[in-house]
């Protein structure tokens, strides 16, 4: 098995990889090939991979309860070795700075490589996280090949840096799936970390040049203005006349922080009433999940 280590690569550009879904049918349209890049500029409160947040800061916490010797400090930096590794988790679940040592680094052309292995099988590619523009510089290099290879190309985001200002890379996007956690700005502030502000410029600004496929709502009960959220974002996409679905996500304890693990989900009525609020706003696409 190959492991992934500086010396092996020699590009300047890295994408630091959390994992790969080689088929998934929840990522954009048809199958796709889903890459979840490290590294969020948001700390949700809800967040189901809180080890995606941070990048590692080598601190070999995890060395020690790693039992089939994968992790390895080489030259200051962990390193993983996931032909050792039998997916116990005990590394994630022991650090304290929400990240993980199973990160692979990848030059674009690298990780095209591994796309190709399931090339004929998927429309096209969707880069997620964490929050992959972040990794902006890589994804336009990985977007250039996949799109040689005749990949579609979409984008999963938060919505945190402005797509107005990263012309390239939106250049290279046949679509971006848009989160809106809250629209009112105190909580988004309160729970998710940061201001919105840009992620509703980003709401408009994606409608306006037509890259927008999907905008996505986490429904959190008691603790988000839900009702306030859906019925924002669906009138604006109701009176948009594009066809953006409006995927409604029921919360679940699944991979969450402690703090929040005995928090229940919303109930499937709570999910309809919200639905029918989005309908009856214009809104003719939308996905509970
Ligand atoms: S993954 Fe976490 S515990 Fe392991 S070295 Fe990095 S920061 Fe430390
Ligand atoms: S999941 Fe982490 S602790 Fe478990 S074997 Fe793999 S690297 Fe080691």
């Amino acid at each position: 098995m190959e492991i992934f280590t500086i010396e092996r690569l020699d590009s300047m550009v890295y994408g630091y990889i959390n994992r790969i879904i080689p088929f998934s049918s929840v990522d954009g349209p048809g199958n796709r090939t889903s890459i979840f890049f490290q590294e969020c500029n948001f700390n949700c409160i809800y967040c189901h991979n809180p080890e995606t947040i941070n990048t590692c800061v080598n601190c070999g916490k995890c060395i020690e309860v790693c039992k089939t010797g994968a992790i390895k400090n080489i030259l200051g930096e962990i390193v993983w070795d996931y032909s050792k590794c039998c997916n116990c988790d005990s590394c994630i679940k022991i650090c304290k700075n929400n990240s993980s040592p199973k990160i692979k680094k990848f030059t674009p052309q690298n990780l095209m490589n591994e796309i190709e292995k399931y090339k004929n099988f998927i429309q096209g590619i969707t880069v997620s996280g964490g929050e992959c523009t972040i990794q902006e510089e890589f994804i336009i290099e990985l977007f250039k090949i996949a799109r040689n290879n005749g990949l579609t190309c979409f984008i999963d985001s938060n919505g945190f840096k402005d797509f107005k200002e990263m012309t390239e890379l939106l250049s290279l996007t046949d679509k971006v799936m848009l989160d809106v956690k809250s629209w009112d700005k105190a909580i988004h502030k309160e729970f998710i970390g940061e201001d919105n502000t840009n992620v509703l410029k980003n709401l408009k600004y994606l409608a306006s040049m037509d890259k927008l496929y999907e905008v996505r709502t986490v429904v959190v009960p008691d603790m988000f203005k839900n009702e306030d959220t859906v019925y924002n974002v669906s009138k604006f996409i109701g009176e948009s006349n594009l066809n953006i679905r409006y995927k409604l996500i029921k919360f679940r304890a699944m991979g969450v922080r402690e703090e929040i693990k005995d928090m229940k989900s919303p109930s499937d009525e709570y999910m309809n009433k919200l639905k029918e609020i989005a309908y009856k706003n214009g809104c003719e696409d939308v996905v509970i999940v």
